[in-house]
């Protein structure tokens, strides 16, 4: 469940309605409300672009991070002190530093990834673009996660589909959703 710009409060009816896993794309944002609900038995994962000044900070309380995307990420993650569960993203759009790696830099982050002592590679994730066809988008993610088994033959997660796509993100395997409005309603800001 995605609960980003949803206050603590949210958090906490969610659990109460069985929710474990929460999604947050912004640190300065998810921080505090992991905070406020630090008594709940939660699983924190990051979904947004993260810098890699934050990352330590993040890995505190978020023990899978769905957005990395870059080898110098993977660098500032592996100086974080314990184990993270990560994805690796793939740029699915046209236009470069959307957020993702491309995909012919794929196999090098992931060797990168698995360098690391402490990260534990999980599979791939991505978000579709809005000019395309969802079905489409996650076929070639299926492409990528083929090659990116060659390089860690573990890496057979896939972290895709919004409230907007995931019926064709399960059709395709996904193992994790990243859902938002579509169980909260609107968001109170931003998107
Ligand atoms: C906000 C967000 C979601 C959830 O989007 P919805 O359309 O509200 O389901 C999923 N993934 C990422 C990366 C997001 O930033």
């Amino acid at each position: 469940m995605v609960t980003k710009f949803h206050p603590p409060s949210l958090v906490r009816d969610l659990y109460g309605l069985g929710v474990r896993h929460v999604g947050e794309n912004r640190h300065q944002d998810a921080a505090p409300k992991a905070q406020e609900v630090a008594d709940l038995d939660l699983s924190w994962h990051f979904v947004g672009q993260l810098q890699s000044n934050k990352a330590r900070a993040v890995a505190a309380y978020c023990g899978v991070i769905h957005s990395v995307d870059r080898v110098s990420l993977v660098e500032a993650l592996a100086k974080f002190d314990g184990s993270v569960d990560v994805f690796l993203e793939v740029n699915l759009t046209d236009v470069p530093g959307r957020g993702g790696v491309e995909p012919a830099g794929l196999a090098t982050l992931a060797e990168s990834a698995l360098a690391a002592g402490n990260l534990r590679l999980r599979g791939l994730m991505a978000v579709a673009p809005q000019d395309e066809s969802p079905a489409d988008a996650f076929d070639r993610v299926l492409m990528y996660r083929d090659d990116l088994l060659k390089v860690a033959p573990g890496a057979t997660e896939l972290s895709l589909g919004m409230s907007g796509d995931f019926p064709e993100a399960i059709a395709r395997g996904a193992t994790h959703l990243r859902i938002g409005t579509a169980i909260t309603g609107k968001r109170p800001q931003g998107t």
